[in-house]
């Protein structure tokens, strides 16, 4: 019933409908996370920085990325020279920009939500951004401007007042000119030139040269993930995080109508990103002749890639799961919860309402997950490892709070008086039953018996 990846690069593949339960079920696991082991080394590390801020900053760098830099901050306005990028590159920053503002804007809740609960008593909420923001780039194994745009754009449109870039330097002790030109773009202060839990730490706890930041967003490593969690978790930090993170993955749900060369390119653009991504594709109503095209497919597109390497790896631990209907389909990928859902079924659009979890949904067969990665203008900072369940992706609410008023009005007072009071006496605190009492009593408002 599973079939090996042996030397050809295939996906694995399970039939729902031969197999046990426990078996599909294993197939939608994900890897533990050795999340104690990591823990006990990332604690020293953000302790260090902690401590000795900017000299523990520039040791760690020295350590983990083999750079000694001179100043861990880089300040704007930042020199043209390091944003030395072509007009081809720069075009599609500047298109991927404007789509990311354009969405997040829409999303910006500027007016003030005033609702009547009761006769004179006016409820209001109102949005205010979140003043510092950290933005962490991931910069170890490969450059990542577009996860720049993605978390600094919605930061811009917030009207956060200080945007704080971070990101390893590579191997010449230089940034990515792609990130500093958007960092330019968006206005951001200044760059930490560190990767890992240490500009983790940096961000949170602030050092003699880096501001301390209210919140930390962004993806990274095993480090980076779990400095987020530590320092979320001191509340001498007093910082947030966006959101729990780990290993990038995808689930698609391909018919019989695909084009299997289309579902084969978004399966390895997944598996191309590392060793842990997981793939998983659910086939529905599809013969294996079927099935073996897309593999075919898989194969092929697969051997063109330079990072043949990573894919083969990724792709000997995933698996296509034959399933017999669509009902079905989504209903195993809602309990798997991916943080990428691809639709490539007939009728797609119809599908959406089914989708209960997922961190973003790519909709029909020309709507791939490079474009949400890159230029359609969705977040691709999304929540990984199930946690589409309860977590939303970034977007402009990240970067800001929401703040509740209320104004009780005389007419107010008199219709809700009575209820504060009882349910204040019912938790015996007499203090608040008395700050309703005081002013009914005076306004002539006071029923018998209070
Ligand atoms: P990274 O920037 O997250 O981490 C690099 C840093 O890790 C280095 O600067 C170094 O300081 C530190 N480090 C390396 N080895 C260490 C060690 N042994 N001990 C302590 N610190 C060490 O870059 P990365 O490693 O390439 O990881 C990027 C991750 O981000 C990938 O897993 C990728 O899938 C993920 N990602 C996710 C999304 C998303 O939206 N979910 C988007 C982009 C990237």
């Amino acid at each position: 019933r599973v079939i090996g990846s042996g030397d050809k690069i295939h996906l694995n593949r399970v039939n729902a409908e031969t197999a046990t339960p426990e078996e599909v079920e294993a197939c939608l696991e994900r890897p533990i996370q050795k999340s104690a082991d990591i823990m006990s080394l990332v604690t020293p590390i953000v302790e260090n920085v902690k401590q000795n801020g900017d000299k523990a900053l520039l040791e760690l760098t020295a350590k983990f990325d083999k750079v000694q830099l001179e100043s861990p901050v880089l300040k704007a306005p930042f020199s043209e020279d390091m944003m030395q990028i072509s007009d081809k590159v720069k075009k599609a920053i500047d298109i991927s920009f404007e789509n990311i503002r354009i969405f997040h804007e829409a999303q910006n809740q500027k007016d003030i939500l005033t609702v009547e609960t009761s006769p004179g008593v006016y409820c209001s909420r109102f949005a205010r951004p979140i003043e510092k923001v950290g933005c962490y780039i991931p910069g170890g194994t490969a450059v990542l401007p577009s996860t720049s745009l993605m978390l600094s754009v919605p930061a811009l449109v917030a009207g956060c007042k200080e945007i704080i870039f971070a990101s390893p330097p590579g191997k010449d002790g230089k940034l990515t000119p792609e990130v500093v030109y958007v960092a330019h773009k968006v206005g951001a202060k200044c760059i930490v030139v560190a990767g890992g839990a240490q500009a983790v730490a940096a961000m949170a706890y602030g050092t003699e040269t880096i501001p301390k930041c209210d919140k930390i967003m962004g993806p990274g490593n095993q480090f980076v993930t779990a400095a987020k969690m530590l320092v979320a978790n001191d509340s001498n930090a007093l910082c947030a995080i966006d959101m729990p993170a780990g290993p990038s993955e995808v689930l698609v749900i391909a018919d019989k109508f695909a084009d299997p060369d289309f579902v084969a390119s978004d399966l390895l653009s997944q598996a191309e990103h590392g060793i842990d991504s997981q793939v998983i594709l659910l086939a529905v109503d599809m013969t294996d002749k079927e099935v073996d095209l897309i593999d075919e497919a898989v194969n092929r597109q697969a051997l063109a890639l330079p990072r043949v390497d990573i894919v083969r790896q990724c792709i000997s631990h995933s698996t296509t799961i034959q399933i017999k209907t669509m009902e079905e389909a989504f209903e195993m990928s809602n309990r798997y919860a991916p943080e990428h859902l691809i639709l490539q079924i007939e009728d797609a659009e119809s599908w959406v309402p089914k989708v209960d979890n997922a961190g973003s949904v790519f909709v029909g067969a020309l709507s791939p997950e490079s474009c949400g990665d890159y230029s359609s203008g969705t977040n691709h900072t999304l929540p990984t490892y199930g946690y589409a369940r309860m977590y939303s992706g970034v977007n402009t609410a990240t970067f800001q709070k929401f703040i509740t008023s209320q104004v009780v009005t005389k007419q107010g007072l008199s219709e809700i008086g009575c209820a504060v009071m009882d349910l204040a006496e019912v938790e015996g605190l007499d203090g608040h039953r008395n700050a309703v009492r005081v002013r009914m009593e005076k306004l002539g408002l006071l029923p018998e018996g209070y």
